[in-house]
């Protein structure tokens, strides 16, 4: 044992049936939630990013963190005796098909530390191939891993359940990719990264046992989830029954909901909704070719393999939601035995959707926030969703960038002259894209809008210094821009991760302007509008 290093634990693999081969080879795999497999060794151990205060908090000491075992551990090259490293084992549906048996390609976990009195899982991705590897090399690369540790970073700053990243390395190795998808491929660097979450479970670690009739899987899996995801569902129950199971399948359901409207309030399109890449605990997992809202378009989706049918767009994630869950409900379906309850759970998922988007949009608006959301007057809900549902038709009606608005509209004074048309033009000319296309018939759409908005607000008890800072915490001033993440890339690809770790930094205060970050704060430029990487991308990683 390493005493510089915090105790990894075994709490995965102690509750649940384990592969018996332990040949790292590529198969199929029956009645087990997960095989031992031990990382690839890599060529070096060269951390780019460590997030010191989740270091700190998982029981990582300074000296720790600067310690070559440190280094080792999270690019897999430290694996003391006691680590049971292993991969886990599911399925899913990949848009809209059944998948069969995926698993952990390229990701392997080293156990639990003990966060705050609560184990989370550290799991390497990128760490070498695993019998759920198919075809592939069990590798990733730099740029698919730095958009992973931004990413998870920017949405947990944003208040967004996610997993997060404790690490990002280089390995020293390269591999080929063809990430254009044109028959151009070439090598890349590799890397890893270290991510943190109560559980790694997905949609499709449920339905897995369950397509192939293992029931007595199916049982333990839900119940593991149940135990160590959901204390609070068996606080008072004698032993774990059918009523557990379905006030679990309604906490699913609430947390996706919840999830959802918080990616709609900031403008995230995850990019690749299959059932493998849901988390059961709600939170955002594997980031692949997602996107950024620059433009305020529902219609718009970053992935490139998904152009065509666009399933996986931006207006479409919350009905994506439910599509998904209605596949957890069916793989959960021989623990129940009766559709009836499934499909009230099912249907509340609209309803609780809805609750939370409008609760979620009259902070956006600073109309209400959230308790006097609760006591609002029921005659004001009709009004406050139109109102919002009316605001989306505007902000699609011209190019106009999504995060900009909204830290404008915040700006703007609640008495000013709304039906002023150059006061207006001039207040959001910094939101659109096009200046050419805001026009007479535009802005009076514009100015319509606001003078109901003004009308709203006077229905409010908020004070106006009090509304402004409900609106900036509900509405952020950076996101991780497409184009953003994807200028970090090219430098890092040349050697310079400085700017890799300034918006890790930036992103740290996503609400709060940054003086001296005021250069990002910017709207896309021309120059990204259909440049790879920061209009789509290809799922290749
Ligand atoms: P993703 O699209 O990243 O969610 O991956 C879908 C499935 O493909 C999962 O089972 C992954 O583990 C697997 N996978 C993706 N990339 C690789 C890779 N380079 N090597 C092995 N498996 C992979
Ligand atoms: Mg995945």
């Amino acid at each position: 044992m390493n005493s510089l290093l915090p105790p990894l634990h075994n709490i995965f693999v102690s509750q649940l049936p384990a592969d018996p081969n332990t040949v790292n080879n590529s198969r199929s795999i029956e009645h087990a939630a997960y095989s031992l497999v031990a990382p690839t060794p890599t060529k070096t151990s060269t951390i780019i990013c460590c997030n010191n205060e989740l270091a700190s908090q998982l029981g990582f000491t300074e000296a720790a963190l600067t310690s070559l075992a440190f280094a080792e551990l999270i690019t897999g090259n430290n694996i003391q005796p006691e680590i049971q490293s292993y991969a886990m084992n599911y399925g899913g549906h990949q848009f809209g098909q059944w998948a069969g048996q995926l698993g952990d390609g390229r990701a392997i976990n080293l156990g639990q530390y003990l966060l705050n009195d609560k184990y989370v899982t550290l799991q390497l991705k990128g760490a070498g191939q695993t019998p759920y590897s198919r075809h592939a090399d069990g590798m990733a690369v730099l740029r698919s891993s730095i958009r992973e540790y931004l990413c998870s970073e920017a949405m947990y700053h944003l208040g967004i359940p996610t997993t997060r990243a404790l690490t990002l390395s280089l390995t020293g190795e390269e591999v080929i990719r063809d990430k254009l998808y044109d028959g151009q491929a070439a090598y890349e660097p590799c890397a890893i990264v270290a991510r943190v979450s109560p559980s790694f479970l997905r949609f499709g670690s449920i339905q897995l046992p369950s397509s192939r009739g293992d029931i007595s899987l199916l049982k333990q899996t839900v119940e593991y989830s149940i135990r160590n995801d959901f204390p609070e569902l068996i606080e008072n129950a004698e032993h774990i029954d059918k009523s557990v199971y379905l006030n679990w399948f309604n906490r699913i359901c609430e947390r996706t909901a919840y999830l959802i409207v918080e990616w709609m309030r900031v403008g995230f399109v995850h990019g690749v909704l299959n059932t493998d890449n849901m988390s059961l605990i709600g939170e955002t997992i594997d980031y692949g070719p997602y996107g950024w809202i620059d433009n305020f378009d529902l219609n718009w989706t970053p992935n490139t393999s998904d152009a065509a049918e666009k399933r996986y767009r931006f207006g479409q994630q919350a009905y994506i939601g439910q599509w998904n869950l209605f596949q957890l409900a069916n793989a959960i379906y021989p623990l129940i035995d009766e559709a009836k309850p499934l499909q009230d759970i099912l249907n509340n998922y609209n309803q609780v959707y809805q609750q939370q988007w409008l609760t979620m949009m009259r902070s956006k608006l600073g109309i209400s926030n959230a308790t006097e959301c609760k006591e609002q007057h029921s005659h004001l809900t009709e009004t406050d969703l139109s109102l919002c549902q009316d605001l989306e038709k505007i902000l699609s009606l011209v190019s106009t960038d999504m995060t900009l608005f909204y830290r404008s509209l915040a700006k703007l004074d609640g008495e000013v002259d709304v039906t002023n048309y150059a006061t207006l033009n001039s207040h959001f000319s910094e939101c659109f894209y096009d200046k050419n296309t805001v026009d007479s018939i535009y802005l009076s759409k514009l100015s319509e809008w606001l003078l109901r908005y003004q009308q709203r607000l006077t229905l409010s008890d908020m004070t106006k210094s009090y509304r402004v800072q409900l609106m900036n915490a509900t509405n952020p001033c950076y996101i991780l821009r497409n184009f953003q993440v994807q200028e970090a890339i090219e430098l890092a690809e040349s050697g310079d991760f400085s700017r890799v770790l300034l918006l890790a930094e930036l992103l740290k205060k996503p609400y709060q302007q940054q003086t001296k970050y005021q250069q990002f704060e910017i709207k896309r430029p021309d120059w990204a509008t259909n440049k790879f990487g920061c209009s789509a991308l290809s799922c290749s990683s």
